[in-house]
Protein backbone atom coordinates (compact mmCIF):
# COMPACT_ATOMS: atom_id res chain seq x y z
CA UNK A 1 0.00 0.00 0.00
CA UNK A 2 1.18 3.20 -1.01
CA UNK A 3 0.92 6.10 1.76
CA UNK A 4 -0.39 9.62 -0.07
CA UNK A 5 2.63 11.73 0.50
CA UNK A 6 1.66 15.04 1.78
CA UNK A 7 3.57 18.31 0.91
CA UNK A 8 4.89 20.17 3.92
CA UNK A 9 3.76 23.34 2.63
CA UNK A 10 -0.06 22.39 2.85
CA UNK A 11 0.50 22.56 6.57
CA UNK A 12 1.33 26.48 6.88
CA UNK A 13 -1.87 27.17 5.35
CA UNK A 14 -5.30 27.29 6.95
CA UNK A 15 -6.41 26.97 3.42
CA UNK A 16 -4.67 26.73 -0.15
CA UNK A 17 -5.62 25.67 -3.54
CA UNK A 18 -4.25 22.20 -4.88
CA UNK A 19 -1.80 21.99 -7.78
CA UNK A 20 0.58 24.67 -8.93
CA UNK A 21 -0.42 28.34 -8.48
CA UNK A 22 -1.96 28.94 -11.87
CA UNK A 23 -0.44 31.28 -14.70
CA UNK A 24 -2.50 33.07 -17.84
CA UNK A 25 -2.06 30.43 -20.19
CA UNK A 26 -1.98 32.48 -23.03
CA UNK A 27 1.85 32.76 -22.37
CA UNK A 28 2.32 28.82 -22.67
CA UNK A 29 3.64 26.87 -25.01
CA UNK A 30 2.23 24.56 -26.61
CA UNK A 31 -0.73 26.93 -27.46
CA UNK A 32 -3.60 25.47 -24.98
CA UNK A 33 -6.85 27.40 -26.40
CA UNK A 34 -9.41 25.75 -24.66
CA UNK A 35 -7.48 26.76 -20.99
CA UNK A 36 -6.75 30.15 -22.51
CA UNK A 37 -10.89 30.30 -22.83
CA UNK A 38 -10.95 28.72 -19.42
CA UNK A 39 -8.64 31.59 -18.18
CA UNK A 40 -10.59 34.33 -19.51
CA UNK A 41 -13.84 33.44 -18.91
CA UNK A 42 -13.10 32.86 -15.50
CA UNK A 43 -12.05 36.17 -15.08
CA UNK A 44 -14.22 38.07 -16.99
CA UNK A 45 -17.53 36.24 -16.83
CA UNK A 46 -18.09 35.76 -13.04
CA UNK A 47 -17.71 38.34 -10.10
CA UNK A 48 -13.87 38.83 -9.60
CA UNK A 49 -11.65 41.71 -9.46
CA UNK A 50 -11.62 42.46 -13.06
CA UNK A 51 -14.93 42.71 -13.48
CA UNK A 52 -15.63 44.48 -9.89
CA UNK A 53 -13.51 46.97 -11.35
CA UNK A 54 -15.01 46.95 -14.38
CA UNK A 55 -18.40 47.91 -13.11
CA UNK A 56 -17.36 50.53 -10.68
CA UNK A 57 -15.76 52.36 -14.00
CA UNK A 58 -18.36 52.12 -15.81
CA UNK A 59 -20.92 53.44 -12.79
CA UNK A 60 -17.93 56.24 -12.24
CA UNK A 61 -18.00 57.38 -15.71
CA UNK A 62 -21.74 57.21 -16.73
CA UNK A 63 -22.64 58.97 -13.51
CA UNK A 64 -19.89 60.72 -12.09
CA UNK A 65 -17.06 61.70 -14.14
CA UNK A 66 -17.10 65.68 -15.39
CA UNK A 67 -16.83 66.04 -19.27
CA UNK A 68 -13.02 66.66 -20.63
CA UNK A 69 -14.36 69.57 -21.50
CA UNK A 70 -15.31 70.97 -17.95
CA UNK A 71 -11.61 69.55 -17.17
CA UNK A 72 -9.48 72.14 -19.32
CA UNK A 73 -8.16 74.06 -16.11
CA UNK A 74 -7.97 73.21 -12.47
CA UNK A 75 -10.80 74.24 -10.85
CA UNK A 76 -11.90 72.57 -6.95
CA UNK A 77 -15.44 71.08 -8.66
CA UNK A 78 -13.93 68.79 -11.16
CA UNK A 79 -11.18 68.06 -8.87
CA UNK A 80 -13.20 67.28 -5.66
CA UNK A 81 -15.23 64.81 -7.68
CA UNK A 82 -11.83 62.54 -8.71
CA UNK A 83 -10.88 62.63 -5.58
CA UNK A 84 -14.11 60.86 -4.38
CA UNK A 85 -14.15 58.80 -7.29
CA UNK A 86 -10.99 57.28 -5.29
CA UNK A 87 -12.35 57.40 -2.24
CA UNK A 88 -15.65 56.32 -1.92
CA UNK A 89 -15.26 53.10 -4.20
CA UNK A 90 -11.96 52.09 -1.95
CA UNK A 91 -13.58 52.98 1.49
CA UNK A 92 -17.26 51.07 0.61
CA UNK A 93 -14.90 47.95 -0.82
CA UNK A 94 -12.21 47.10 1.58
CA UNK A 95 -14.22 48.81 4.46
CA UNK A 96 -17.25 46.48 3.25
CA UNK A 97 -14.93 43.09 3.02
CA UNK A 98 -12.69 43.80 5.84
CA UNK A 99 -16.73 44.28 8.28
CA UNK A 100 -17.81 40.68 6.41
CA UNK A 101 -14.35 38.87 6.35
CA UNK A 102 -12.59 40.01 9.70
CA UNK A 103 -15.48 41.49 12.18
CA UNK A 104 -18.80 39.38 11.06
CA UNK A 105 -16.71 36.58 10.28
CA UNK A 106 -19.41 35.66 7.69
CA UNK A 107 -17.61 32.80 6.32
CA UNK A 108 -15.85 31.99 8.95
CA UNK A 109 -12.47 30.06 8.04
CA UNK A 110 -13.83 28.78 4.56
CA UNK A 111 -11.23 29.46 2.14
CA UNK A 112 -9.13 31.34 4.30
CA UNK A 113 -5.27 30.96 3.35
CA UNK A 114 -3.74 32.25 6.96
CA UNK A 115 -4.84 31.03 9.61
CA UNK A 116 -4.01 33.59 12.13
CA UNK A 117 -6.17 36.70 12.34
CA UNK A 118 -4.85 40.33 11.72
CA UNK A 119 -2.63 41.91 14.44
CA UNK A 120 -3.67 44.28 16.91
CA UNK A 121 -1.59 46.04 19.61
CA UNK A 122 1.87 45.47 17.38
CA UNK A 123 4.61 48.45 17.59
CA UNK A 124 5.44 47.53 14.42
CA UNK A 125 2.52 49.13 12.66
CA UNK A 126 1.67 52.95 12.90
CA UNK A 127 -1.18 53.61 15.35
CA UNK A 128 0.09 50.17 16.84
CA UNK A 129 -2.73 48.51 15.09
CA UNK A 130 -2.46 46.82 11.54
CA UNK A 131 -6.34 47.70 10.59
CA UNK A 132 -5.64 51.61 11.09
CA UNK A 133 -2.38 51.30 9.49
CA UNK A 134 -3.26 50.04 6.58
CA UNK A 135 -6.39 52.61 6.37
CA UNK A 136 -4.06 55.42 6.87
CA UNK A 137 -1.42 54.26 4.54
CA UNK A 138 -4.38 53.52 1.54
CA UNK A 139 -6.68 56.75 2.16
CA UNK A 140 -3.87 59.14 2.82
CA UNK A 141 -1.29 58.39 1.03
CA UNK A 142 -1.76 56.45 -1.82
CA UNK A 143 -5.45 58.06 -2.82
CA UNK A 144 -3.64 61.81 -2.33
CA UNK A 145 -0.65 60.51 -4.87
CA UNK A 146 -3.36 58.74 -7.13
CA UNK A 147 -5.66 61.60 -7.38
CA UNK A 148 -2.66 63.97 -7.94
CA UNK A 149 -1.51 61.76 -11.13
CA UNK A 150 -5.38 61.61 -12.57
CA UNK A 151 -5.69 65.45 -12.10
CA UNK A 152 -2.44 65.55 -14.81
CA UNK A 153 -3.96 63.03 -16.50
CA UNK A 154 -7.27 64.16 -17.00
CA UNK A 155 -5.97 67.94 -18.04
CA UNK A 156 -3.65 66.91 -20.15
CA UNK A 157 -6.85 65.05 -21.80
CA UNK A 158 -8.81 67.45 -21.86
CA UNK A 159 -6.53 69.69 -23.72
CA UNK A 160 -5.61 67.48 -26.43
CA UNK A 161 -2.23 66.79 -25.07
CA UNK A 162 -3.04 62.81 -24.65
CA UNK A 163 -4.47 60.84 -27.31
CA UNK A 164 -8.30 60.33 -26.60
CA UNK A 165 -10.56 58.05 -29.02
CA UNK A 166 -14.00 57.80 -28.93
CA UNK A 167 -16.19 54.62 -29.23
CA UNK A 168 -17.23 55.71 -32.62
CA UNK A 169 -13.76 56.30 -34.15
CA UNK A 170 -12.08 53.22 -32.58
CA UNK A 171 -14.41 50.61 -31.44
CA UNK A 172 -11.95 47.38 -31.66
CA UNK A 173 -9.09 49.53 -30.39
CA UNK A 174 -11.84 50.14 -27.66
CA UNK A 175 -12.01 46.59 -26.04
CA UNK A 176 -8.23 45.48 -27.32
CA UNK A 177 -6.52 47.93 -25.51
CA UNK A 178 -9.37 47.28 -22.37
CA UNK A 179 -7.98 43.86 -22.15
CA UNK A 180 -4.59 45.06 -22.70
CA UNK A 181 -4.78 47.45 -19.60
CA UNK A 182 -4.34 44.83 -16.79
CA UNK A 183 -0.98 43.36 -18.38
CA UNK A 184 0.21 46.47 -19.03
CA UNK A 185 -0.76 46.85 -15.32
CA UNK A 186 1.11 43.51 -14.29
CA UNK A 187 4.47 44.26 -16.70
CA UNK A 188 4.56 47.71 -14.82
CA UNK A 189 4.23 46.29 -11.44
CA UNK A 190 6.54 43.43 -12.09
CA UNK A 191 9.38 46.01 -12.04
CA UNK A 192 8.53 48.46 -10.22
CA UNK A 193 8.10 46.14 -7.92
CA UNK A 194 11.39 44.08 -7.92
CA UNK A 195 12.99 47.62 -7.78
CA UNK A 196 11.13 48.06 -4.40
CA UNK A 197 12.82 45.50 -3.03
CA UNK A 198 16.04 46.60 -3.58
CA UNK A 199 17.53 45.93 -0.34
CA UNK A 200 17.92 50.19 0.07
CA UNK A 201 14.47 50.82 -0.85
CA UNK A 202 12.91 47.63 0.80
CA UNK A 203 14.07 49.14 4.25
CA UNK A 204 12.71 52.55 4.07
CA UNK A 205 10.20 51.99 1.74
CA UNK A 206 8.46 48.57 0.70
CA UNK A 207 8.75 47.37 4.73
CA UNK A 208 5.31 49.64 4.92
CA UNK A 209 3.27 47.51 2.67
CA UNK A 210 5.14 44.00 4.20
CA UNK A 211 4.39 44.87 7.76
CA UNK A 212 1.56 42.91 6.62
CA UNK A 213 3.09 39.01 6.85
CA UNK A 214 -0.87 38.25 7.11
CA UNK A 215 -2.94 40.51 4.55
CA UNK A 216 -6.25 41.54 4.82
CA UNK A 217 -8.62 43.88 2.56
CA UNK A 218 -7.13 47.16 3.82
CA UNK A 219 -3.58 46.11 3.11
CA UNK A 220 -3.84 46.17 -0.60
CA UNK A 221 -2.19 49.44 -1.45
CA UNK A 222 -0.97 50.37 2.28
CA UNK A 223 2.02 51.43 0.35
CA UNK A 224 4.51 54.23 1.75
CA UNK A 225 4.56 57.66 0.00
CA UNK A 226 7.43 57.23 -2.18
CA UNK A 227 6.28 53.49 -3.14
CA UNK A 228 2.94 54.91 -4.40
CA UNK A 229 4.37 58.07 -6.52
CA UNK A 230 5.80 54.76 -7.94
CA UNK A 231 3.23 52.70 -8.37
CA UNK A 232 0.79 54.97 -9.65
CA UNK A 233 3.18 55.93 -12.46
CA UNK A 234 1.40 53.26 -14.77
CA UNK A 235 -1.42 55.82 -15.19
CA UNK A 236 1.12 57.67 -17.05
CA UNK A 237 0.60 55.72 -20.28
CA UNK A 238 -2.58 57.29 -21.14
CA UNK A 239 -0.14 59.98 -22.01
CA UNK A 240 0.96 58.02 -25.01
CA UNK A 241 -1.31 55.52 -25.69
CA UNK A 242 -4.80 56.61 -27.18
CA UNK A 243 -7.41 56.20 -24.67
CA UNK A 244 -10.89 56.71 -23.68
CA UNK A 245 -11.61 58.15 -20.36
CA UNK A 246 -13.22 54.84 -19.37
CA UNK A 247 -9.91 52.93 -19.99
CA UNK A 248 -8.48 55.40 -17.55
CA UNK A 249 -11.56 54.83 -15.19
CA UNK A 250 -11.02 51.25 -15.25
CA UNK A 251 -7.28 51.16 -15.22
CA UNK A 252 -7.45 53.23 -11.70
CA UNK A 253 -10.24 51.13 -10.46
CA UNK A 254 -7.83 47.72 -11.43
CA UNK A 255 -4.81 49.10 -9.90
CA UNK A 256 -6.57 50.92 -6.24
CA UNK A 257 -9.95 48.76 -6.12
CA UNK A 258 -8.08 44.93 -7.06
CA UNK A 259 -5.41 44.70 -4.90
CA UNK A 260 -7.86 44.95 -1.67
CA UNK A 261 -9.68 41.71 -3.26
CA UNK A 262 -6.13 39.75 -4.39
CA UNK A 263 -5.12 40.87 -0.47
CA UNK A 264 -8.09 39.71 1.25
CA UNK A 265 -6.66 36.78 2.58
CA UNK A 266 -9.35 34.68 1.26
CA UNK A 267 -9.77 32.62 -2.12
CA UNK A 268 -13.27 32.71 -2.76
CA UNK A 269 -15.96 34.57 -0.71
CA UNK A 270 -18.80 32.68 0.15
CA UNK A 271 -22.72 33.42 0.18
CA UNK A 272 -24.20 30.59 2.56
CA UNK A 273 -22.75 27.08 0.71
CA UNK A 274 -22.33 28.93 -2.62
CA UNK A 275 -19.25 30.44 -4.06
CA UNK A 276 -20.17 34.19 -4.78
CA UNK A 277 -16.68 36.02 -6.08
CA UNK A 278 -13.16 35.36 -6.48
CA UNK A 279 -11.56 37.31 -3.90
CA UNK A 280 -7.69 36.34 -3.19
CA UNK A 281 -4.91 35.19 -4.89
CA UNK A 282 -2.32 32.86 -3.36
CA UNK A 283 -0.13 33.93 -5.84
CA UNK A 284 0.85 37.27 -4.25
CA UNK A 285 -0.12 35.78 -0.82
CA UNK A 286 3.36 33.76 -1.31
CA UNK A 287 4.80 37.02 -2.00
CA UNK A 288 3.92 38.03 1.76
CA UNK A 289 4.60 35.29 3.16
CA UNK A 290 7.73 34.52 1.28
CA UNK A 291 8.66 38.09 0.21
CA UNK A 292 11.51 37.02 -2.48
CA UNK A 293 9.04 36.00 -5.19
CA UNK A 294 5.60 36.21 -6.76
CA UNK A 295 6.84 39.99 -7.60
CA UNK A 296 4.27 40.44 -10.45
CA UNK A 297 0.81 39.29 -10.89
CA UNK A 298 -0.31 35.42 -12.97
CA UNK A 299 -1.46 37.92 -15.67
CA UNK A 300 1.66 37.92 -17.23
CA UNK A 301 4.36 34.85 -15.82
CA UNK A 302 7.41 37.16 -15.73
CA UNK A 303 8.00 35.86 -12.68
CA UNK A 304 8.25 32.01 -14.45
CA UNK A 305 10.70 33.61 -17.30
CA UNK A 306 12.61 35.23 -14.52
CA UNK A 307 12.91 32.22 -12.23
CA UNK A 308 11.14 34.28 -9.11
CA UNK A 309 7.66 31.70 -9.62
CA UNK A 310 6.79 29.87 -6.47
CA UNK A 311 4.11 27.67 -7.72
CA UNK A 312 2.56 27.08 -3.69
CA UNK A 313 4.91 23.59 -3.42
CA UNK A 314 7.13 23.47 -0.69
CA UNK A 315 10.29 23.07 -3.30
CA UNK A 316 9.52 26.53 -4.03
CA UNK A 317 9.69 27.74 -0.42
CA UNK A 318 12.88 26.48 -0.23
CA UNK A 319 14.37 27.66 -3.36
CA UNK A 320 12.73 30.89 -2.33
CA UNK A 321 14.77 31.19 0.76
CA UNK A 322 17.83 29.95 -0.66
CA UNK A 323 17.56 33.07 -2.84
CA UNK A 324 16.41 35.63 -0.31
CA UNK A 325 19.74 34.39 2.02
CA UNK A 326 21.97 34.96 -0.72
CA UNK A 327 20.25 38.45 -1.73
CA UNK A 328 20.53 39.75 1.98
CA UNK A 329 23.91 38.19 2.86
ZN1 LIG B 1 0.95 43.05 -1.47
ZN1 LIG C 1 6.96 43.15 -2.14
Amino acid sequence: MSEIVRDPEADRWNYHPEGPVGLNPLFAWPPRPGAILKWYSGAWLQITALTLCFAIAVIGYILFLPPLAEMQSFAPGWMITIWLLNMVPQTLVAGGLHWWLYMRQGQGMRKKFDRRDLTRKNGTFTFNNQVWDNIWWTLGSAMTVATLYQWVIFWAMANGWAPVITWAQAPVWFVVWMFIIPMWSGLHFYWTHRLEHHPKLYKHVHAVHHRNVNIGPWSGISNHWFENMLYFTTYFIHLIVASHPLHLMFHIYFQQVSPILSHSGFEKLMAKETEAARAGDFFHQLHHRYFECNYGTSEVPFDKWFGTYHDGSAKATERTRAYKKQMYT
